[in-house]
């Protein structure tokens, strides 16, 4: 997918030691940008659940249902329904400018980088007084974050659950999810990471220690096909995976069902057949190079857990409200009934599947 113009690409190697708080930094209060802190999850790992949505993600997948989380720092989103065309957003900055359909319709377009630059998101945001525009993430301090995660601390308590580390794609982050999840643990708190697995095996280690359950992305078997959806390579991806298997994290891979990307969209049973023989000999091939036995809540796994997420549209209108076009518009949804085959096949492969 061609990003859009005023998306910028990051890599955990091209942001500077004080994006990525690095230890010459960590005299500084270590902060990184947050764009939502969700609580009562039921969805992020086991039991109640604290999700921490970081911004910034180096891939970019066609079908991403956050793509507000894709940039690593604060940006806007533009709501044309609320929209008074008063032209007071374009006067606070001149990343922003109005303009007038031939329906003489406001149109507000945002350049977001250039926006970023000069630091006037809030203004921006606060120069509506219509509410036709919202920011989208905040710096947070870890004092903030973790202190927000204990609030919960008597439901994770009950339920078994826990604070999810999230995106975006946190490991842009590590030594801010590091030390939140070191003072978590100091409480007690069970921490989670939802990666893509994409990261240097170093960053990814030096957070992969503080977890006690990963929840890994594997989009595709197929490195040309995983660059052509996701935009990045597979090799460090699937080598991280056998990481996170060799580690004894509980780990569970999480498989977006995407028609036209990882499955034909027919769903026929050669269609499924497919998809579930490149999948399981992916997972198993890492599975079986870390030497598992994974330990999976205390107990030697005999299987390799993948949890199957049939594609949705819930993400559409987003693309909208960042002025963005959106790859995936008319791809019918799927339902669980849908994936239930291609679950059933993974089983019979050797892959303990589950919608
Ligand atoms: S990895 Fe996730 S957050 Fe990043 S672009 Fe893909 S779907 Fe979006
Ligand atoms: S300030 Fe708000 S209402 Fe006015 S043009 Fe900008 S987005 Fe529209």
């Amino acid at each position: 997918m061609q990003p859009h113009p005023g998306t910028k690409h990051c890599s955990i190697e091209s942001l500077s030691p004080a994006r990525r708080g690095s230890a010459s930094q960590r005299e500084l209060p270590l902060k990184a940008p947050v764009f939502n802190v969700q609580k009562f999850s039921l969805d992020d790992g086991p039991g109640i659940r604290t999700v921490v949505f970081l911004k910034g993600c180096p891939l970019r997948c066609a079908w991403c249902a956050n793509p507000e989380s894709q940039l690593a720092y604060s940006q806007l989103e533009w709501d044309g329904r609320s929209c008074r065309g008063c032209g007071c957003c374009a006067a606070a900055s001149r990343a922003v400018t109005l303009a007038f359909d031939e329906d003489g319709l406001p149109q507000v377009s945002v350049d977001h980088a250039a926006l970023a630059a000069e630091k006037r998101q809030p203004q921006v945001a606060g120069a509506c007084v219509w509410g036709a525009m919202s920011l989208v993430g905040a710096e947070k301090s870890v004092d903030e974050v973790v202190a927000q995660c204990l609030q919960d601390k008597p439901f994770y308590e009950q339920s078994g659950g826990g604070v999810t580390f999230s995106g975006g794609e946190a490991l842009l982050w590590p030594d801010f999810v590091r030390q939140a999840a070191d003072r978590l643990h100091a409480q007690g708190i069970s921490c989670a990471l939802e990666t893509t697995g994409h990261a240097a095996p170093e960053v990814f280690e030096q957070v992969l220690d503080a977890m006690d359950i990963l929840l890994f992305d594997v989009k595709h078997w197929d490195d040309a096909a995983h660059k052509a959806g996701a935009s990045v390579d597979l090799a460090r991806i699937k080598d991280n995976l056998r990481r996170a298997f060799a580690s004894g994290a509980q780990v569970l891979c999480r498989t977006p069902v995407i028609p036209g990307f990882n499955i034909d969209p027919s769903l026929s049973a050669s269609a499924v057949a497919a998809t579930a023989d490149g999948l399981a000999a992916h997972i198993l091939d890492a599975w079986q190079a870390a030497g598992c036995s994974g330990a999976h809540g205390g107990k030697a796994a005999e299987k390799p857990r993948l949890q199957l997420l049939p594609f949705h549209q819930f993400g559409e209108n987003k693309y909208k409200l960042l002025g963005r076009e959106y790859g995936m518009e008319g791809v019918a949804q799927l339902s669980a009934q849908d994936v239930e085959p291609l679950a059933e096949a993974l089983r019979e492969r050797g892959v303990d599947a589950f919608v």
